[in-house]
């Protein structure tokens, strides 16, 4: 770790480092936007209370709490634990306009948001368990 890089809380390594780190699958979703196969992440019926870190950084991003049961195949929350723990972009890959959703201090790719989740927010985060690890009460 002697040699990550911390700029204004930013977590800055090389793509070597991050592959040294990481999984293949934690390196793929985070670092090259993969997407997991639905219905195939480890956290995807995961209802043991706790708290959802950055497999890249450890940065806290969402609580059991906010976790519902989707059906889309991946980890589903109704909002993050806190909101400038996630930046949000415009993402208009692969013919489609969705909402990217990105580790604020990694600036590791978690997954995409969509408006029809439930109340009160009516938000859906749809996050690969790859880029999460979950840390039980
Ligand atoms: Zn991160």
């Amino acid at each position: 770790m002697s040699d990550t890089k911390t700029t204004g809380g930013k977590v800055e390594k090389s793509e070597a480092e991050w592959r040294k780190e990481l999984t293949p699958m934690q390196y793929a979703v985070l670092r090259e936007k993969a997407t997991e196969r639905p219905f195939s992440g480890e956290y995807e019926h995961e209802h043991l209370p706790g708290t959802y870190t950055c497999a890249g950084c450890g940065q806290t991003l969402f609580e059991s709490d906010a976790k519902f049961d989707s059906g889309c195949g991946w980890p589903s929350f109704t909002q993050p634990a806190l909101e400038s723990h996630v930046d949000e972009e415009r993402d208009v890959s692969h013919g489609m306009v969705r909402t990217e959703v990105l580790c604020s201090k990694c600036n590791g790719h978690l997954g995409h948001v969509f408006e029809d989740g439930p109340g009160p927010t009516g938000l859906r985060y749809c996050i690969n368990s790859a880029a999460l690890k979950l840390q039980p009460k």
